[in-house]
Order: C-alpha cells, then structure tokens, then sequence
C-alpha cells in the first residue's frame, strides 16, 4: 500500500491534467497517475493540436477557467495563436480563410470560432509547471489496473508499474482515463463503440497553403495532416487491434504522405516528420451516469451545471453540463471527466472536445477536492459552493 492521497486522478490527458491541477489548487493532496510516460494524451501525443471550440458559435465564450488560462501561457510563450474576440462569428471569407489554413474553421455555414492552434510541446510544459505550481503530484508510467470496492465505494486502486502491483487508498478517485477505465473497474453502466481510427501526423520543409488537409503550424513550413480515418472500425479497448490498426494507419498515413509530396507543388524536399504516438480514438467508452445529457438539452439551463461547451460544428447552441453526468451510482467517491463523461453520442461530439473535457477535468477537480474535506462522497458536494468555486476560478456557468 503505497499512498493515502485525497484525490487520486487517473489520466493525465488535457482533463486529468486540469482535473489535478484543480484539486491540488483547491488544497487537497493529490496524486495524478498516467500510464505514458507523457501528459497530455490526444491533445499532445495524439498531435490533435486544436483546440476546437470555447464559444457559442454566436461569438460569446463559453469554456474559461483553466482552458483559457492555459490559451494565455501558450500565447505568451508564442507557441499558440487563435482569431481575436472581434472576429468571433465573423463569416468574412478573407478571415475564415486565414483560420482555416491553421485548422481552425469547421462546420457550415462557415465563421471564425474562438478556437486556438498550439504546440503539443509547450502545451506540455504549461501542464508540467502548472502541476508542480499547485503541488499536484505526478508519477508516470503507472497504469490503473482494478479497484475494490466496498460498500458502494472504491476502497483500493490497484497499480502497476515496473515495480510491480501496488495499492493506492485514495479518499475520491478521479477517472480521466478517456476510456472510463475506473468507472467500469467498479462496475459502473457504461457504453462502448468501435470506431475507425485517425493517425495525425506532421509534415516538414513543405511550405503552407497546400490545401484543407494540411493545416499550418506556428513553425515554418511545417504542417499538420489530419489523417483517416481508416477503412474499418476498431476496438479501442483490444490491444491486438488497436497494434494492427496502429500499423494500417502508419502505412496509410505513408502513402498518402508520398502521394502528396509528388503531388503538391514545393514539396520536393518535405519529410514525414513524426506520427502521432496514439491512435485517434474519438469515442470508446462512455459512462451511463446519474445524467445523460442528450441532444434535447441544448440550450437547456441545469441547476447544477459545472461546464459548459458549445458545439464545434454548429453555430448558436451550447450545452450546460449537469454535475450528474460525472457521477455514477456505482462508487460515492468516484467521478468521472472529459471525452467519457455521461452523455448520448450525439453530445458527445461536443464534450469531447478539448475545451470541454478540461472543463469537465477542472470541475471534477474542484469537487474532488470538496468531497475530500468530507468523507469522500461526491454526490453530497454542495453544488452550490462548487459553481461558485469554479466561478470564482473563471469559469463560464
Ligand atoms: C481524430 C480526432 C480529432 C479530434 N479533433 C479535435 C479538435 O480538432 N479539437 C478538439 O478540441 N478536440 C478534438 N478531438 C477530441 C479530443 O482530442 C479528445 O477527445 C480529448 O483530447 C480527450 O481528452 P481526455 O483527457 O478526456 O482523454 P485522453 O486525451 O484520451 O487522455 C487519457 C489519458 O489517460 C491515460 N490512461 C488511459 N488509461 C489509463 C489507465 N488505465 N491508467 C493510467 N492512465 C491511463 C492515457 O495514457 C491518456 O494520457 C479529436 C479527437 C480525435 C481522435
């Protein structure tokens, strides 16, 4: 048995990463496991470096709090760039097209969303120094492995790592694994999808302006190719499959790199310069929560919001996330945050995405850290004191 931290969050993906440093910042001991040995998950090693939508579609934002602070570190550092509050919902086509050469403009009728292209790698250094800021602890390659539970909690959290099987004893578990690995450990109603997989990769020495499928970067001549998805679905949670697939899209993503290069003009000397470390999974498991917000709820006002998302395809519509679909009846001391919370697929779409899911992360951690100072249970959090927290912390609610 080796800790006894307050909260324990599981995936240090762009929700853990927010959901540790919300906890640790609120003053719980916290402790954030990932089994890579990178944070970040598809926001960084998945190279899905856009950041895809924190406004309304009407030009208000909706999604602040850690997401637009992180937004300000990047900028500062000028390892990110997005359209400025006056172009927001702009359809002017001379802007729309200037975004969109940075991947930034999705879904019709076309206009400039608050939407922001950044690096992976000083995405990961803000996330490192913001964890060490507040105190969050980090131990990598670590990979949850089960849990017991007792009494309609989550008692012990088994670990593995090289140095074998080990338990944490957390007060609240966090479960920002993507695939709702802790829910579903402790028996909780959960959905699950293959899905055809995307490989991103990068591309150097190959001049901008080749077109939709190769989006700029802030580095010179250097683009990103939104690849896939591949011809088939997978199971996101069989590893055998998810090595094949991971093959088919390398060899794939190849090809159409080669096809390119003879194809786009200036292009002669461009290399592949790296494929994203993981497969771009967009959906896998979805827990079945105490709420499972549904396409009914746009625009729907909940009470006990903790985030909000617009939608990165559609103008004009934003989701209020009820506290309920982090919660599950399964464990008292369990919540679960970003691309696997509980929704329908069709909101899914929108909080999956990476404002929304760090979102989700922060609110989590804010109320991990409440139920902490408790006895752990996480639907006794007065909801009221975590809205104002989160507020408080600059969120949109
Ligand atoms: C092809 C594609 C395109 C996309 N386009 C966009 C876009 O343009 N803009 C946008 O905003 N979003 C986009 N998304 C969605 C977005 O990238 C993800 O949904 C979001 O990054 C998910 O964040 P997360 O933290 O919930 O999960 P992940 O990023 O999946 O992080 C989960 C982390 O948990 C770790 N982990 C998993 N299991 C365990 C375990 N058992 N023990 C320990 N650690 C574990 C993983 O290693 C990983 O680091 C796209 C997604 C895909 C696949």
């Amino acid at each position: 048995m080796v800790g006894r931290p307050d909260v324990l969050v599981v995936g240090a993906g762009a929700a853990g990463l927010a959901a540790a440093v919300a906890a640790a910042r609120a003053g719980a001991d916290t402790l954030l496991i990932e089994a890579s040995v990178r944070v970040g998950g598809l926001a960084t090693v998945g190279l899905i470096n856009l950041l895809l939508t924190l406004d309304d579609g009407a030009g208000h934002q909706v999604v602040g709090g850690l997401c637009q602070s992180f937004i300000e570190d990047l900028v500062a550092a000028g390892r990110a760039v997005h359209p400025p509050a006056e172009q927001w919902n702009s359809e002017d086509p001379v802007l729309v097209g200037f975004w969109r050469r940075l991947g930034l403009i999705w879904g019709s009728p076309e206009s400039v969303r608050y939407s922001v292209a950044f690096d992976p790698e000083a995405f990961i250094d803000v996330g490192l120094e913001r964890l060490a800021g507040t105190g969050a602890r980090l131990q990598m390659a670590t990979w949850m492995a089960g849990v017991a539970t007792r009494d309609g909690r989550i008692e012990a959290v088994y670990i593995e790592s090289k140095r074998g099987r080990e338990v944490l004893c957390p007060k609240v578990v966090i479960d920002t694994s993507g695939d709702a690995d802790v829910a579903v450990a402790a028996g909780a109603e959960h959905e699950s999808i293959d899905i055809p997989p995307h490989l991103w990769f990068r591309v150097g020495g190959a001049p901008g302006g080749s077109g939709p499928f190769a989006f700029e970067t802030l580095d010179r001549d250097r683009l990103l190719i939104p690849w896939g998805p591949l011809g088939r679905r997978v199971d996101p949670l069989d590893p055998a499959d998810m090595t094949a697939a991971l093959l088919e899209c390398r060899a794939g993503a190849r090809q159409a790199f080669a096809a390119m290069r003879k194809s786009t003009p200036g292009w002669g000397e461009a290399w592949l310069d790296d494929y994203a470390a993981v497969l771009g999974i967009t959906e896998s498991r979805r827990l079945v929560g105490d709420y499972v917000l549904a396409k009914e709820d746009a625009d729907r006002p909940f009470e006990d919001a903790v985030a909000r998302t617009g939608h990165w395809t559609r103008r004009d519509v934003v989701f209020d996330i009820p506290y309920r679909c982090l919660t599950t009846p399964a464990a008292t001391n369990l919540l679960v945050a970003g691309r696997c919370i509980s929704t329908t697929r069709y909101v899914h779409q929108a909080t999956k995405e990476i404002p929304a899911a760090m979102a989700t992360g922060e609110a989590a951690g804010e109320a991990g850290a409440l139920a902490a100072a408790g006895d752990g249970d996480v639907r006794a959090v007065d909801v009221g004191v975590l809205r104002r927290r989160l507020s408080e912390a600059g969120a949109f609610l």
